[in-house]
Parts: structure tokens; sequence; C-alpha cells
């Protein structure tokens, strides 16, 4: 009998929720949702519920035919009490979820970070199925990064591990999100891109990509792969730009965790082949003879879904966890 799992990718724009079937990664049926410009605890919950019940009714399938509900959240976790301690995006402060949804559908529920179950997925049944230590980073809103070491996600010594985004790669540099200045992700995130883009395009430089945007006025990774394509002076000159200063944060990374595997995933990464390509060959240059020989690189493989199909595994490490705490009492 297959076992089946729900997993809730809430992330700072859409909530993405999939039944899983755990034995082979596949998602069955998956619903996504926006998280709409007002954001609070008692909207987001209600869009968490709907979804779920909406899944359980299209699918046909029965709560008590579920093992349990993973959810990934973009801020700090407690784990062990499921609670949402921040996420700024959201605006949501301790937020238990666990307590809200095991009242409400009556099975398990477990709480991780974004990032966690993102790599996870990929842990389980994408890019870094079969290898036990490599590093996934993903190219969002922000720059993430999952640790894997000896075939478990490091959370480290406040569940922080793998912040990535806020290696300081400029000193005294560009003012980023966390409040300090110089950071990888205000340089080489999606949102880092898009604004350098807007902003040369406010000041009158001229790019094909007005060509492609609509009235919106938002900037797609298919859009940015045009213009690239079109040889684009300005989007090449911005998007080489990002590319450097990723290419300085994956050199870091390598030659300080020395990893056999490093994940690369993002919207702009899967659509934009020569941006990751670059980035990757700069990245071995960079990075210490000795360590880049061995590192190997490859795009995340489960796309939007690597979050959703590693959530339904934070049941698993939560478990593992407790028995690592027993053995040790
Ligand atoms: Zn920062």
């Amino acid at each position: 009998m297959p076992n089946y799992a729900i997993g809730i990718d809430l992330g700072g724009t859409k909530i993405l929720t999939g039944l899983v079937n755990k034995g082979s990664g596949e998602v069955l049926f998956s619903i996504k949702q926006k998280t709409g410009k007002e954001k609070d605890a008692e909207s987001i919950v209600e869009k968490i519920k709907l979804s779920v019940n909406e899944l359980l009714d299209n699918s046909h399938f029965d709560i008590a035919q579920i093992d349990s509900i993973g959810i990934g959240a973009p801020g700090q976790v407690d784990r062990d009490r499921g609670i949402l301690i921040s996420a700024p995006n959201l605006n949501c402060e301790n937020l238990n979820l666990k307590a809200i949804f095991e009242r409400e559908f009556y099975v398990p529920v477990f709480l991780g970070n974004d990032v966690e179950i993102a790599t996870l997925g990929e842990m389980k049944f994408g890019a870094g199925k079969g290898c036990n230590d490599f590093v996934c980073i993903f190219v969002g809103t922000g720059i993430g990064s999952g640790i894997v070491q000896n075939g478990h996600v490091r959370s480290g010594a406040t569940g922080t591990a793998g912040e990535i985004g806020h290696i300081i790669v400029d000193a005294g540099g560009r003012p980023c999100g966390c409040g300090s200045n110089g950071c990888l992700e205000a340089y080489a995130s999606r949102s880092a891109i898009e604004a350098r883009i807007m902003g040369a395009l406010k000041k009158g430089r001229a790019s094909v990509i007005t060509e492609y945007m609509r009235d919106d006025k938002a900037i797609s990774s298919k859009m940015i792969r045009k213009s690239l394509e079109h040889k684009d002076e300005l989007i090449t000159q911005i998007l080489f730009e990002a590319s450097d200063y990723l290419s300085n944060g994956l050199a870091t990374i390598i030659n300080f965790y020395n990893p056999e595997l490093i994940v690369l995933g993002g919207g702009l990464i899967e659509a934009v082949d020569e941006f990751y390509e670059r980035t990757i060959t700069k990245a071995k240059t960079k990075a210490l003879p000795v360590p880049a020989s061995k590192i190997k690189f490859k795009k995340a493989k489960l796309g939007d879904f690597s979050g959703v199909v590693g959530a339904c595994f934070l049941e698993e490490v939560q478990k593992e966890k407790n028995t690592s705490k027993i053995l040790q009492d």
C-alpha cells in the first residue's frame, strides 16, 4: 500500500499544496493559490484550510488516507512545537500551525522552513538523490540554501543554517532586507535583478525587454531569457553582473564546505541556461583548485514541486530527531 501525505509550500506570493505518493515522490494533485496583497495570519490559515479541502475533494481522497501534513514556511520556525515564529513576508508571528491544523484535520502536522523542504524534496527524488553531502541553493525573491550532511538536512544551532543570501560579497555595499549591507541576495536574487532592470529602464536605458512586458510591468524569467537571446545590452550587463556575484557566493561555499555537489534552483536558473552555465563556470575558476576539481553542479529537478514533495518528509525528519534525543538522554 502506498503512503500518501499532503505537502504545503507556503511562499511569500503563493501557497502550493500537493497530494504526494511518498513512495514515488509523484505529486498526484496540486493546487496553487495566491497569498494576495492583504496578508495576515487569519487569511493564510483560511487559505491553507481551503487548499487542503479542495485537494481532498478533487482527488477523491479521504483525510484518513493521509499520513501527515507537512508545511514549509518562509521564516523562522520552531520545528518541535510546530510554531511559525516569524515570517515578515506573510505578516505572521508566533502562529501555532501544528495545533491549528491538527485540530482541523485530525492528522499529524509538521512544520519546516521553505528552503529546508525544497532541499528535502531534491534529496529524496530530485537532483540530489543518491548523494549524501551536497548544498541546494535557490535563487528567488531571496537566496536561500539547504545543507545536506550525511543524508540529513542540517538545521544548525538555531535552526537557521544555510543563510547564504546574507554572506557579504561587497563590504558596505547595497542595503539588504536583513539590515546589513552588501549581502549576496542584494546583488544576485531575482528581486535584485528585477530592481536593477526597472531602475535602468526608469532612467531611460533602452531594452528589448520592454516589448515583452505587459501592463503590470512584471518581469518573468522567460522575458529575461528572450532578451538575452537577442543579445540585449542592458539585460546582458545586469545578468552578467548578478552572475559574477553569485559565482563569488558559490566559490565561497565550495571552499568552505567542500561539497560533492551543488544543486541550483529557482525560476531564473531553470529558465536561463546562459545565466546558469556562466555562473557555475566562473564559480569553478574562482574556487580553490582542489575542492573545485571534484565539484559537480546540477539544476534542481523537481521545479515548483521540490517543496511540496519535501514537506511530506518533515514527519520523518522530526521522528529521527526525537529518536536521537531519546538515545542521547
Ligand atoms: Zn542580508
